[in-house]
């Protein structure tokens, strides 16, 4: 079967390749219907980041996922045909107590995997395996919007951690301010939202932001964020940036700001079940067509190399795994 394999250190060693068995294990066996591609991918197949398992000097891509099980052992609560999408990352082979707790997003002692990213294969194979607690079911009508779960759970994490923090004390958030790239396809979006879109900077625009979510890892717009919100904010950054860019903040401000203001400022990676379960009931309850406007390009697996040269108007991409079969 072929899956999409890089040599996580080898710039644009990306390429298909046919093995004989699903690349990890798991008692439930997947068949691949798409894997959606981010920047997460980019920078693993420019060698920026990512690492194979211990075993291997590959690494099989693909964490936004989607699959259906092809077969699944007898009290594992999944039956044959049912949508499933793989939970990314696995709690840390050492447990700490966090990954005790399932709470592995939140990991103390950095050692965690993630499949496609760091230390496990996965999903950009035609057949994968997973354990049954590895797995989070969709209903079948969220089949063509199913591969946007794994990027929603992020956000599901980011909106719980933002609400807890908004626990402290006494709250009214009005302006919430995202951060990302300004494809063409995202003004419309956008506007369907009944959101604003804008391509100047935050400060340029004076926007004063109760919640930013700050999701593009660009040095420069991180330093907005951290530095242009309303009192009282909660700034989250999402983005993997690539590192080596300084720039020069003048700290004193920044502290000044923040101890003013009541302002809280936080790092967010990943998701446990918890945010999975959300993210199903948000996909779930969305506009559909809304969604599956997100998905600008499918590619099929073939043409992999296409799929990772981005245009003007691309938004998200995804992978077909199952090409005769769409
Ligand atoms: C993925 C997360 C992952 C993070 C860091 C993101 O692109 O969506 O699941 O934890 O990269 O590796």
């Amino acid at each position: 079967m072929r899956t999409l394999t890089v040599r996580p250190g080898v710039a644009d060693s990306v390429a298909l390749a046919d093995i004989d068995a699903p690349p990890a294990d798991g008692a439930v066996l997947v068949d691949g219907v798409c894997v959606g591609l981010c920047g997460t991918d980019s920078e693993i197949v420019a060698a920026k980041y990512g690492e194979a398992p211990p075993d291997a000097d590959h690494l099989a891509l693909g964490h936004e996922n989607l699959g259906r099980v092809a077969q699944a052992p007898p009290g594992s609560g999944l039956a044959t045909g049912d949508l499933v999408v793989g939970i990314v990352r696995r709690p840390d082979p050492v447990p700490c107590p966090a990954c005790a707790a399932g709470e592995w997003d939140m990991c103390r002692n950095g050692r965690p995997t993630e499949h496609g990213i760091k230390g496990l294969h996965e999903f950009a194979c035609e057949r994968w395996r997973a354990e049954p607690d590895a797995l989070v079911r969709l209903s079948p009508d969220l089949a063509e919007v199913g591969v946007l779960l794994e990027p929603t759970t992020i956000v599901s994490k980011a909106w719980e951690h933002v609400d807890r923090i908004g626990q402290r004390a006494f709250r009214a958030p009005e302006v919430v301010a995202v951060t990302g790239s300004a494809p063409d396809p995202n003004r419309q979006l956008v506007a369907d939202l009944g959101a604003t879109y804008q391509t100047e900077s935050l400060p340029d625009s004076a926007i004063a932001a109760d919640v930013t979510v700050e999701c593009t890892g660009v040095p420069s717009v991180i330093v907005d964020a951290m530095t242009h919100s309303a009192t009282d904010a909660a700034v989250c950054l999402t983005g993997v940036s690539s590192t080596g860019t300084a720039i020069p903040v003048d700290i004193g401000e920044f502290n000044r700001k923040m101890v003013l203001h009541n302002d809280v400022l936080f790092g967010l990676v990943n998701a446990n079940r918890r945010h999975y379960e959300a993210a199903v009931a948000a996909l779930s309850a969305a506009d559909r067509s809304w969604l599956g406007r997100l998905i600008t390009r499918r590619v099929p697996l073939s043409d992999f190399r296409d799929a990772f040269t981005r245009r003007p108007d691309d938004d998200k991409i995804v992978l077909e795994l199952l090409e005769a079969q769409r």
